[in-house]
């Protein structure tokens, strides 16, 4: 029996530490917060429940997410997104996607021929092998393949919605293809669930295996003696470990490497920015429509969810819980000067598509740059190693580790990659 510790309660611990329990080992996870989930921490007021990051499952029947479900013996009750309510807002008006039936009659696009053509460069766009040259973005694709403008702004929409990323010339075709090829391709591609659900499934899975669940413990250093690591330091103490495995984002990291082989190993990733999303959640005490599950901006860059319609139990009856998201610019994701205009534009989208939402206003959310993702979707990213090559003993799981997807995905494909490596 191993003694694991695991620093760090976000997804991709939790899931790494669970099945590590399960396996037989002596687990104890390690978090600087009061609350676990980390950028999945479930948020819950006035009968709303709500997530701060993940809210989609995505592919949720996909490898690595089905056998952990299966080995973890997780109830995943999800919900499929409907296509038939995912809506575009183009114009000022609520139109249908080119997606699904959409395909040959969404007012998106204008004329038979165009229709047939924006469905032959899905395909394309969506079908191929992931062999592009490591500098090819998203972006460069689409400018080199797609003439039309009216199809460029559909597959440029449908991209940055597929990746939460509106900088597209950033965001490597590989990764891309890769992911539409690999996960969005088979049948449940976007999907709901609980995530208080999840989180809280996760934790039984843990403690019924004898693991430990420590809440504000800030781990301040990697005890690493003759190229192996003994353990970790919390509060100026010593806490040792057969193996260490590390759950947190490349800022946190780099406070963590003062061992320096280690520096060396990981200091092109520690430096490397996130991506960040500006965030905008409305919780109301009536629904105002329920025609419409998702609905994609053309022209602002605004994603809208309707998580107490995709996932019922977020919202009590009769109310209405709303996700927006405004997918930020290279330079607006550098600070929070866009906060306010990007503010007064979702509002002029809630008064076009939800009019009246203001007199029935329970609670609002607004996060000016919500960290979405580390850097192993961009062009060049540099991807850790999941074990350490400087350091026997030391591991990595994560959004930014490398993994099949984007979103919530690597941290499934990570924590069981570090389960198996450990077990
Ligand atoms: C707005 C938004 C929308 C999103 N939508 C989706 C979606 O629809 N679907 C999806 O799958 N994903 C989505 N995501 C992404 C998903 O939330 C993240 O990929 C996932 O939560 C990341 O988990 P993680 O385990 O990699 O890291 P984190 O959640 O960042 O966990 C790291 C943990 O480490 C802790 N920590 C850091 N340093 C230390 C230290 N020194 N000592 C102890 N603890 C430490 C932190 O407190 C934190 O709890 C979204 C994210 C955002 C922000």
């Amino acid at each position: 029996m191993k003694k694991v510790g695991i620093v760090g309660a976000g997804l991709a611990g939790l899931v790494t530490a669970a099945l590590l329990a399960k396996r037989g080992n002596q687990v104890v996870i390690m978090e600087r917060s009061p609350i676990l989930g980390g950028r999945s921490h479930v948020i819950s007021k006035n009968g709303f429940t709500m997530s701060y990051g993940a809210h989609a499952v995505l592919a949720p029947k996909q490898e690595p997410l089905r056998s952990i479900v299966r080995e973890l013996e997780l109830p995943m009750a999800y919900r499929k997104a409907s296509l038939s309510k995912f809506k575009l807002l183009m114009n000022d008006k609520v139109i249908s996607s080119p997606l699904g039936f959409g395909a040959l009659t969404s007012p998106a696009i204008t004329g038979l021929f165009n229709h047939m053509l924006c469905l032959k460069q899905f395909y394309r766009m969506v079908k191929q092998a992931p062999v592009f040259p490591q500098t090819m973005s998203v972006g460069q694709w689409i400018r080199d393949h797609v003439s039309n403008p009216e199809i460029a702004k559909v597959l440029s929409a449908y991209a940055a919605l597929s990746v939460y990323d509106g900088a597209l010339d950033l965001y490597s075709m590989n990764r891309f293809v890769e992911l539409t090829a690999r996960e969005y391709e088979k049948n449940e591609p976007l999907s709901y669930m609980g995530y208080d659900v999840l989180l809280e499934e996760l934790q039984k899975a843990i403690t019924k295996h004898g693991g430990s669940i420590l809440c504000g413990k800030l781990i301040s250093d990697l005890i690493v003696e003759a190229g192996q690591v003994k353990g970790v330091v919390c509060s100026g103490e010593r806490v040792e470990f057969d193996e260490v495995v590390l759950n947190i984002p490349p800022k946190e990291l780099s406070k963590l490497l003062s061992h320096p082989s280690l520096a060396d190993e990981f200091a092109g990733y520690a430096s490397q920015s996130a991506h960040y999303v500006f965030v905008y959640d409305l919780m109301l005490s009536k629904r105002l429509r329920g025609d419409i599950g998702n609905l994609l901006d053309l022209d602002g860059g605004f994603y809208v969810n309707d998580y107490g319609l995709n996932n019922p139990s977020s919202a009590p009856a009769g109310g209405q819980l709303l996700n927006g998201l405004k997918f930020l610019t290279e330079q607006e994701q550098l600070d929070d000067t866009h906060a306010k205009e990007s503010q007064t534009r979702f509002e002029a989208l809630l008064n076009k598509v939800y009019p009246g939402w203001d007199n029935y206003v329970v609670s609002k959310r607004i996060i000016n740059r919500a960290m979405v993702n580390g850097i192993a979707r961009r062009t060049n990213a540099k991807l850790l190693p999941l074990q350490s090559r400087a350091v026997r003993g030391l591991y990595l799981v994560g959004d930014s580790t490398e993994g099949s997807g984007a979103l919530g995905m690597p941290c499934y494909d990570s924590a069981k990659k570090v389960a198996d490596l450990l077990s």
